[in-house]
């Protein structure tokens, strides 16, 4: 099979592989759609310990595929199905599994091999983390399943209902699905985004309001101006910036909550009015990747519509220009690529 094979960072190849076979408790998927994510670039442009412990690996990690060998001992999937997978899964035994928080496992196992005719699910991906999907259900659309399950997690940490205002800092893919989610839920969302194509490509999906950062001098006094003086209810960061984390915490208002969803670079710090943090009873939280949970109910939403991400995908590829497709996403020119093997 031809895949994108990842070697070490700036090394990304196109090889001739053997396809694979599933071993026990294992099924094989034939990719029927892959998406570019931020994360390949950061993992390209300085490699990635925790996502691909070992190399060469093949790369990708957002899929939708269809079951192609199904290994001994595996029941509740057989060939033909249409899935998509979750690209981790949690050991179920550590004392965070335990506690209920997977995403946070002790001993998480990651998948890649997106960018690839065919890719082999280990057993423990294959028994806990694989979602059927419906016959109307477009590959292309589920393979969003990953990223909208980072947001939906991020959500969840905090109340977002109808009535309140959300502010989502960064409008990359994934301050994007935030916002999609957020919209899903009924509140009023407001995108800071920065001027160019990106932007207005946004506004014409008209899932949120938007404010220009570039135009405006100060996105906290326009947000706090919108917002009657008040503040947002809650603000997620999505650009892994500390001075962004910073305008986020300043951005919300009394009794708000702010959602670090962006990560910063490592040894980056932020500073805290801590009076307010205090007195005004604001949260402030983490929240970092998926669980099977909401894997399935990523799913969910797009099954019902309720999250329609396709005006996210502004270019269309095959499996050989991966390595272009990445440079559109660094150099800013792409949102997500849909690669069709
Ligand atoms: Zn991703
Ligand atoms: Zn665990």
């Amino acid at each position: 099979m031809r895949a994108m094979v990842f070697h070490g960072p700036g090394d990304l190849r196109s090889e001739e592989l053997p396809a694979p076979t599933p071993a026990a408790g294992e099924v094989v998927l034939k990719i029927d759609a892959a998406l570019t994510c931020g994360t390949d670039v950061k993992t390209l442009r300085r490699g990635h310990p925790v996502m691909i412990p070992h190399v060469p690996t093949v790369f990708g990690h957002e899929f939708a595929g269809t079951v192609s060998a199904v290994g001994r001992g595996v029941r509740h999937l057989h060939e033909g199905d249409r899935v998509v997978a979750g690209n981790s899964a949690p050991c179920g035994d550590c004392r965070l599994c335990i506690a209920g928080r997977p995403n946070l496992c002790e001993d998480l196992l990651f998948v890649n091999g997106a960018y690839g005719e065919y890719l082999a699910l280990p057993p423990r991906v294959t028994a806990k983390n694989v979602v059927t999907l419906s016959a109307d259900l477009p590959a292309a659309r589920a393979a969003f399943a990953e990223p909208l399950a980072c947001a939906v997690l991020a959500i969840d940490r905090v109340r977002v209902e109808s009535g309140h205002t959300v502010v989502v800092f960064g409008h990359g893919p994934l301050g994007c699905l935030l916002a999609m989610a957020a919209a899903a839920r009924k509140a009023r969302v407001i995108v800071v985004g920065k001027t160019g194509w990106r932007l207005d490509h946004l506004r014409r999906l008209s899932v949120a309001e938007y404010v220009d950062a570039t135009a405006c001098g100060d996105v906290v006094a326009e947000i706090r101006a919108r917002t009657g003086g008040r503040g947002a209810d809650v603000t997620f960061d999505a650009t892994g910036r500390p001075d962004v984390w910073e305008q986020s915490v300043h951005a919300v208002g009394r009794g708000g909550s702010v959602v670090f969803f962006g990560g910063c670079a490592p040894g980056t710090t932020v500073t805290l009015d801590t009076r307010r943090v205090h007195y005004e009873e604001l949260t402030l939280l983490g929240a970092f990747h998926h669980t099977p949970e909401f894997i399935r109910r990523a799913v969910d939403l797009m099954e019902t519509h309720a999250v329609v991400p396709d005006g996210l995908l502004t270019h269309r590829m095959g499996l050989e220009d991966v390595g272009r497709a990445l440079d559109l996403m660094t150099r800013g020119l792409a949102l997500k690529v849909l690669i069709e093997p």
